[in-house]
């Protein structure tokens, strides 16, 4: 499929229409920023790591009756997704105290939580992406009662999810991001699941797997990434190179 005129351009991905008006392509480009911005790089590789993780996800849920944008990939680092109105929210769902949730509130790194705890942040830059409660969100207009009862129950779906996949890698769910958006009446997940919008431990090391690699420089960032995209997505990279022939074959046919 040929690349359509980009349509928005975010700090990791860009978005770029289609042929079909429904439906736009994601691409995770190899830039990862961190701090609203404030320490960015350029990582060779870093974007098919996260396509993969993310399109792996995505599958994964729909498998178990979670309704996504996902609808396949389009190349090694490009995903084929259905046009949402996104909802400028991140629901954050935490197991285990850590980042932001330790500097701002007594809870020491490590923590369990449980129950494991909601949060939502309203999506700007700008005002450096505040916490929201359920009032604010009402007052703003940013979504109905209806919606974000929908919200919390996929989000808590989805936590039940990927933390148990994980646990079975021998990884900790600490917290991940989620975004969400309206289709045809419907809510989806959006957005991505990657290292990126993770927080991932060894449950053995207490290795940090994820962005906080690069946050504070705790190692080899690409090593990291490629290394747990291949232990949760088994065999997918290789897969892919496999596919690619097929898929290049039927493109010129
Ligand atoms: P914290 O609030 O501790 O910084 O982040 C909690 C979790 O949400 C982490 O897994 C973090 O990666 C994710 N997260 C929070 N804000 C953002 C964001 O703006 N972009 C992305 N990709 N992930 C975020």
């Amino acid at each position: 499929m040929k690349k359509g005129t980009l349509l928005y351009r975010g700090k990791a991905k860009s978005v770029y229409l289609t042929d079909d008006p429904d439906e736009v392509s994601l691409e995770f480009r190899d830039d990862i920023t961190a701090f609203d911005g404030g320490k960015t790089a350029v990582l060779d590789g870093k974007g098919k790591y996260n396509a993969a993780v993310s399109a792996f996800f995505f599958e994964y849920l729909e498998l178990h009756g979670v309704k996504t944008q996902f609808i396949h990939m389009l190349d090694e680092r490009t995903i084929l997704v259905r046009r949402l109105a996104m909802i400028p929210l991140e629901v954050i769902v935490r197991n285990v105290a850590a980042g932001s949730l330790v500097r701002q509130y007594p809870f020491r790194e490590g923590d369990m939580l449980s129950p494991s705890v909601m949060v939502f942040d309203y999506k700007d830059d700008s005002r450096h992406d505040p916490m929201v409660n359920d009032d604010i969100i009402y007052a703003l207009g940013l979504a109905t009662r209806e919606e974000l009862l929908a919200i919390r129950k996929m989000a808590l779906k989805v936590n039940d999810l990927l933390r148990t996949y994980l646990a079975g890698l021998s990884i900790t769910l600490v917290d991940f991001k989620l975004e969400f958006g309206r289709w045809k009446g419907q809510i989806l997940v959006g957005d991505e699941i990657s290292m990126d919008s993770m927080r991932l431990w060894d449950q053995k090391t207490r290795e940090s797997l994820d962005k906080d690699v690069y946050r504070f420089d705790k190692g080899d960032v690409m090593a990291t990434y490629a290394a747990v995209a291949e232990r949760i997505t088994p065999g997918a990279l290789q897969r892919y190179e496999a596919e690619k022939t097929v898929f290049s074959r039927e493109g010129s046919e």
